[in-house]
């Protein structure tokens, strides 16, 4: 058995899925019949584009024009006679082999297009890298598989699972999804409990110990993996699978009960979602509305900007499909470990304390005011509330607010309409965001706590390293009393608050965040129906009783014995 950290809950058992990162080893090699090696190069160009072509018929029906457009560039790479030419000609000239030959024309061509500086130009030398390994691949022989390719129902293993690796899934056949780096709240994690996937992540160098086409039992509530079990341990997982099953279909029966605890105090219990279709799965786990939409996943997707058109037509789905709920649509936050490869961001030292999220939107306006319109155009479709990440001080959302006035101004000039009355909010996830949040709350209508951020920030301890994950607690003192604070700064101010960091579905903290008068929780869908299970079986008296006993305790381990006890 190997561990790492559980970070969507539930037993997945299936044939491991291995998809190897390109990391080839190219030895220079002399070659004495040139002819035959340009002949066996030719061979695998044909071979790629039959692949590529394979792929463009499949993407064509499966995915969208944009994604299939992608592979028909590769392949016109394939057929550029410069290309293809420059690799011949070492071959012929210097004696090389084509593996060799091949390297140094990609390097070339890479470094020619990124020298450019043209965003489209960056793109074709990403076009390039791509189409160079996979022909590097056939020339080495090197059987590498991604995640597109998988066939039967299996459980994926993968170093990291990136926004792009999701676009090509089918997510019918994933059981499971297993990662060597990460945590908890990285972005693969969350996703897999969105689509309600068991996985495992941080597991690190043990990843090496699973072979392809092991059979393996991943247990995403402990973050445990068992690689080839005996039949007796298959059989205790088999059954304990099944009465997670049942006990979920137990749960659906709550779907369209309210989150209300036994003394009538209501939660607003919502979804966190990264595409309208994600909307449909919080709606059928019984969602209140959206607390949280990151819209970032729209623009990482891709291989160029979402237009305002088509962020409008998203949107625009989303507030239809919530018919009137509430739908917190946050604006971009890319930067940290979401990064868009068509948009080079100047290397940063420490990414999630650089030009991020708000920061980078009100460096690059144009980005963000194509977004702001898309959403003012969308908001006459439904509840919008528009949301801001990373807000450090008082002084961003002035000029948020003014940026917001400015393309309200510009929308009414051209005729086009939008509601007035949006409500405006932010995360609070930066700790000064949390000290100062009695400033805040005059600037806006509402919080919305991003603990994942708030956590790492807070306690030092980066959410995507799985050395220090054991710092990593919603529980920790500071966290608890920078919550309450916030709950406490909004009401002064008659502002609600809600959680959209993961600390929301923790269940050991959830009544904990009901006794401080949280008044929404939002999570990924997978995780509503538990929630609300533990909130409708919560007393809210007694809530408040549990806080007043763990804001005494000094260390996690200490509230973690006590929540314990309250059961
Ligand atoms: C958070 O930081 O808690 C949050 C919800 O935002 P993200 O996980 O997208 O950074
Ligand atoms: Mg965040």
């Amino acid at each position: 058995m190997i561990k790492g950290i559980g970070a969507s809950g539930g037993i997945a058992i299936g044939k491991a899925f291995i998809v190897s990162e390109h990391a080839l080893k190219v030895e220079k090699k002399r070659i004495e019949d040139k002819a035959f090696e340009i002949e066996r190069f030719r061979r695998c160009v044909k071979k790629a584009e039959e692949e590529i072509k394979n792929i463009i018929e499949v993407a064509s029906k499966t995915l969208g024009a944009e994604e299939t457009e992608i592979f028909e560039a590769h392949l016109l790479i394939l057929q550029d006679p410069e290309f293809l030419g420059t690799v011949e000609m070492k071959i012929n000239s210097e004696g090389v082999n084509s593996e060799f030959a091949l390297e140094e024309t990609i390097t070339m061509f890479v470094s020619v297009f990124e020298d450019m500086g043209i965003e489209y130009m960056m793109e074709r030398a990403g076009d390039v890298k791509d189409v160079g390994g996979r022909l590097m691949n056939l020339l080495l022989g090197v059987k590498t598989l991604a995640v597109g390719d998988i066939k039967d129902q299996s459980i994926i293993v993968k170093k990291d699972l990136t926004p792009s690796d999701t676009a090509q899934l089918n997510k019918e056949k994933v059981l499971g999804f297993v990662t060597g780096i990460g945590g908890r709240t990285s972005h693969s994690a969350i996703m897999a409990r969105t689509l309600g996937i068991p996985a495992v992540v941080g597991l690190g160098t043990y990843m090496e110990e699973i072979k392809q086409g092991d059979l393996i039992i991943l247990n995403g509530d402990d973050g445990e993996i068992i690689i080839n079990p005996q039949e007796e341990t298959l059989l205790k997982f088999k059954n304990f699978q099944q009465s997670q099953q049942e006990e979920k279909n137990q749960l659906m029966a709550l779907v369209n009960e309210p989150a209300i605890t036994l003394d009538g105090k209501g939660i607003e219990l919502a979804g966190n979602i990264g595409s309208p279709e994600d909307a449909r799965l919080a709606l059928m786990q019984g969602a209140q509305g959206i607390g949280l939409f990151r819209t970032e996943f729209l623009y990482m997707d891709k291989d160029k900007l979402p237009s305002e058109e088509e962020q409008f037509n998203s949107y625009k789905e989303v507030l239809e499909n919530m018919r009137g709920k509430g739908v917190i649509i946050r604006t971009l936050d890319i930067g940290g470990d979401k990064k868009l490869n068509y948009l080079p961001l100047t290397e940063e030292l420490n990414p999630f304390l650089g030009c991020r999220a708000l920061r980078l939107c009100l460096k690059e306006k144009h980005i963000f005011k194509t977004q702001l319109r898309a959403l003012l155009r969308a908001s006459v479709y439904g509840n919008l509330k528009i949301m801001f990440p990373m807000v450090s001080g008082v002084e961003e959302i002035v000029e948020v607010k003014k940026l917001l006035r400015e393309v309200k101004q510009e929308l009414s000039q051209q005729g086009i309409g939008y509601r007035e009355s949006i409500e405006i909010g932010i995360m609070i996830e930066i700790p000064s965001a949390a000290i100062i949040s009695d400033l805040l709350a005059k600037e806006v209508d509402f919080f919305s706590i991003g603990t994942n951020d708030l956590i790492q920030y807070t306690i030092a301890v980066d959410r995507m390293n799985e050395d220090v994950s054991y710092l990593y607690n919603p529980l920790h003192p500071a966290i608890l009393r920078l919550v309450k604070l916030v709950i406490n700064n909004a009401h002064k101010e008659g502002k609600w608050v809600g959680i959209c960091g993961e600390m929301a579905s923790d269940l050991r903290a959830v009544q904990i965040l009901i006794g401080m008068g949280i008044d929404e929780l939002s999570m990924s869908a997978g995780s509503i129906p538990k929630v609300k299970d533990l909130i409708r079986n919560s007393n809210y008296e007694h809530c408040k009783i549990i806080v007043e006993k763990v804001l005494n305790l000094s260390s996690p381990e200490e509230i973690e014995e006590c929540l314990k006890k309250q059961k």
